[in-house]
């Protein structure tokens, strides 16, 4: 396979998917870009200025509105990139509990995921890209040469998520954290299918550098891995 120059990593949350994006993406010199950003984008932006999430109508309205903008980090505290909100830097305020618990809502409706699929879609365009969400391989880039589907066991995410959490919060517990994981997989749903073409991989037992490995092996190598 020639190297793609769109590679899509879809899955549930917790799964894995923004931790091998990026090391993806540095290794192959692509941009990382994970959608699931601009749905906590939104949905702070709703939360701050206290705008009910379940009105659809005003939801759809404030997806136009908003200017969401993913640029390298700004700052050396651990982030990945740096999420700006009307150029307010919010990278950090969009993993709040508050954002876990309403994000799931307002990704559900139409007219939201419409204008982000819009958007996702002029950078996925642009090549060159690993690009990290749950719809990217069905629906925002089913042109994509490459995707993959990372799943993991619901204790596994949770256990992930609740160790990601507690670097900023410690009293949170792996008991909340699990019904949170399960709620978004519920609400999720809808988008959680992966593409017919989509090659699965299982982190519970692999690293994030064994993913990558194998990933790469399936382009570099003439005998590519079936399965893993
Ligand atoms: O990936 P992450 O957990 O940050 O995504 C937050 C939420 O955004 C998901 O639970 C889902 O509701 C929504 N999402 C989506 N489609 C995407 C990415 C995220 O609906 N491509």
């Amino acid at each position: 396979m020639q190297r793609p120059e769109i590679i899509t990593i879809d899955g549930p949350a917790g799964s894995g998917k923004s931790t091998l994006g990026e090391l993806l993406a540095r290794q192959l010199g692509y941009l990382y870009f994970d959608t699931g950003v601009m749905y906590r984008a939104l949905t702070w932006a709703a939360l701050h200025r206290q705008t009910d999430v379940y009105n659809q109508e005003m939801l759809e309205h404030l997806a136009h509105q908003v200017v969401i903008e993913v640029v390298a980090p700004m700052q050396d505290d651990g982030r990945q990139y740096t999420v700006l909100l009307d150029g307010t830097d919010i990278t950090w305020e969009i993993r709040q509990a508050e954002v876990d618990r309403n994000v799931s809502v307002v990704a559900r409706y139409p007219g939201v995921r419409a204008e982000m699929r819009r958007r996702q879609r002029v950078i996925g365009q642009r090549g060159h890209v690993v690009m990290v969400g749950r719809d990217i391989g069905t629906i925002v880039m089913p042109e994509a040469p490459l995707k993959i589907y990372l799943d993991a066991s619901l204790e596994t995410r949770a256990r992930r998520r609740m160790a990601e959490q507690r670097r900023r919060d410690d009293t949170v517990s792996l008991e909340e954290t699990r019904a949170s994981v399960a709620r978004r997989d519920e609400l999720d749903q809808h988008v959680m299918q992966p593409a017919p073409d989509a090659r699965i991989l299982h982190s519970d037992t692999h690293s994030p550098e064994e993913e990558v490995a194998w990933i790469i092996a399936l382009f570099d190598s003439a005998e590519p891995p079936s399965s893993m």
